[in-house]
């Protein structure tokens, strides 16, 4: 990996030492308290026996090897070569919170990254993946952000349905599913979440039954990101009656374009509609399309959301790095560097952006496979407050404009979009109480929280 001051692209302010107002479009720097070294910079030869003599103090290496360094090479020329045009007119946008914008362009993207072998990076080669090794996925993950790529339009495809079905799967489900997801030409969306199952997911109600050689599927999904875009849905749902809680679960996969199904979509705060109620009144699915035992979903709806964290957390991350710079550079160019407060807390955010990337790289050293529950749901609460933090900090270094859209066509800015969407990232993917649940009780030994009697 490589060091973060090297990948650190510098905007900004001194930060731990009290230079004085900043001049509007200083030049800006990161500099370290008095007494924390750093590396000496990267180089050949002498320089990097240098470097080689400073890590052999005990620091954390990070840098990549000979053969990373190259994979890095080959993933930044081919992302020079073909992120232009229609792509590179993108400038990147399309993430979290912007799912709708340029979503054609961003399908064609697609297209582009499977045929140029880039999707499927983690996934074994026998199943059409490219078996990248973790480091690999990581730098495939920073490099892209770095390059300003667009954000991906089968997340869920690609990096929860895939490896499910590697391990779960049937060789009939693989050979299947696998192609269209790693071709990009079959999206997916995750039917987990009901009215009364979120948090509580074990209290699932939709249920299935099997009429003959198809099961037949009832009941009502909510938050469904991007039902509207799907062909696939990966659907938990109940198919024993009778049985409760994460028993008689079964994980179904159910084609969306078929008159049993209804997507009705939500308007967030955003503006945009990124999730969907879904309702299922008798669709169908071929029975073979149940994953792992009929009655066992459970433990496969498990897999899945492990997946859900895994190494994309690293090139989210550097996607903060790159917010961060850009509020720094507003903040600069609003002369608010010499602004003591808006200081110490654009210092203190940078603090923790460094302590969010160690952390990550840590939980991920030595890994393969899903990350673990503790690992996990730590950086799902780091990162999300964090990054909720720094959304509220741009709203004040934006100041009483925060408040108010530019002329027609009234979209919100980019601090205004991420303000917004960044309300939700403490309650998906697991809320902040969940995750402080699950630390408390599988990290720190606490009591378990005390059960309901129904
Ligand atoms: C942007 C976004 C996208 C999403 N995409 C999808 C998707 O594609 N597919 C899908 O299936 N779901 C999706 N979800 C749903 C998401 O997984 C749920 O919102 C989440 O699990 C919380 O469930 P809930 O909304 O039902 O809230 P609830 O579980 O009802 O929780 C309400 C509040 O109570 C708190 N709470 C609940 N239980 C406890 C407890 N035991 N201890 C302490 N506090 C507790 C919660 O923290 C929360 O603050 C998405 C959500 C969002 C916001």
């Amino acid at each position: 990996m490589a060091p973060l001051d090297e990948v650190v692209a510098t905007p900004v302010m001194g930060i731990g030492r009290s230079t004085g107002a900043a001049p509007v479009d200083a030049p800006v720097r990161f500099e370290l308290p008095d007494g924390v070294s750093r590396p000496p910079p990267a180089g050949s030869g002498p320089a990097r026996g240098a470097r080689d003599r400073w890590y052999a103090r005990g620091a954390m290496d990070l840098r990549d090897s000979p053969s990373e360094e190259k994979f890095r090479d080959e993933v930044r020329a081919w992302l020079a070569d073909h992120l232009t045009g229609e792509y590179a007119e993108l400038g990147g946008r399309g993430g979290s919170g912007d799912e709708t914008f340029g979503f054609e362009v961003r399908r064609r993207w697609e297209l582009e990254l499977a045929a140029g072998g880039w999707t499927g990076l983690g996934l074994p080669v026998e199943h059409g993946g490219r078996g990248a090794t973790i480091a690999e996925q990581v730098i495939f993950n920073e490099e892209y952000v770095r390059a300003g790529a667009p954000g991906r339009v089968n997340v869920m495809g690609e990096g929860l349905v895939a490896p499910t079905l590697a391990v779960y799967g049937t060789p009939e489900q693989q050979a299947r599913f696998l192609p269209g997801i790693l071709a990009g030409t079959e999206l997916w969306c995750q039917g987990y979440s009901e009215p009364g199952a979120g948090s509580d997911l074990a209290g699932v109600q939709t249920r299935a039954v099997r009429d003959g050689d198809e099961w037949v599927v009832t009941g009502q999904k909510v938050w469904t990101s991007l039902a509207h875009q799907a062909d696939w849905c990966f659907v938990l749902c109940r198919t024993e009656p009778g049985s409760a809680r994460h028993k008689g679960l079964s994980y179904l996969l159910v084609p969306m374009g078929q008159p049993g199904i209804e997507v009705r979509p939500i308007r967030q705060l955003t503006r945009t509609s990124e999730f969907n109620e879904v309702f299922f009144d008798g669709a169908r699915t071929a029975a073979d399309n149940v994953v792992g035992q009929p009655g066992e979903g459970w433990r496969v709806a498990l897999a899945t959301l492990a997946f859900e964290r895994g190494v994309a957390l690293l090139g989210h991350q550097l996607g903060f790095q790159r917010e961060f710079e850009r509020l720094v550079a507003e903040a600069v160019r609003r002369g608010l560097t010499s602004d003591a407060v808006v200081r110490q807390r654009l210092a203190r955010a940078y603090g923790e952006l460094c302590i969010m990337r160690y952390n990550t790289l840590r939980s991920l050293s030595g890994v393969e496979g899903p990350v673990a529950p503790p690992e996990a749901s730590i950086a799902k609460l780091y990162w999300a407050t964090w990054h909720q933090g720094l959304t509220e900090l741009a709203m004040d270094v934006l100041g009483a404009g925060a408040t108010v859209l530019d002329g027609f066509p009234y979209e919100a800015g980019d601090f205004q979009r991420s303000f917004l969407f960044g309300r939700s990232e403490t309650i998906y993917g697991g809320s902040n109480e969940i995750q402080r649940n699950i630390i408390g009780e599988r990290v720190l030994g606490l009591p378990p929280e005390p059960k309901g009697t129904q």
